[in-house]
């Protein structure tokens, strides 16, 4: 049955529990719309704008529900809206 080699120190044990109950922020990417530019997670459609890659993908939630507020002008850049 195999066992470890040598006891671990007290500083090493305690050295890992120390950094295992802290937790890490979760990453952000900036919007790859340059109209935006805000900060939003990687692989994820943009919540401010409705931007992924290189286009608009999901028409913005403060659109469709509020009408135009202040600078509505960002999501109509990409263009392919008409179906
Ligand atoms: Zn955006």
């Amino acid at each position: 049955m195999p066992n470890p080699k040598r006891k671990h120190t007290r500083s090493r044990r305690d050295s890992r529990r120390a950094k295992n109950w802290t937790l890490d922020l979760p990453s952000f990417a900036p919007c790859p719309n340059p109209a935006c530019g805000k900060m939003r997670p990687p692989h994820r459609v943009c919540p401010h704008c409705g931007f992924y890659g290189d286009r608009v993908v999901v028409a913005p939630k403060t659109a469709k529900q509020k009408g135009e507020e202040g600078g509505g002008a960002a999501p109509e850049t990409g263009g392919e809206t008409a179906a």
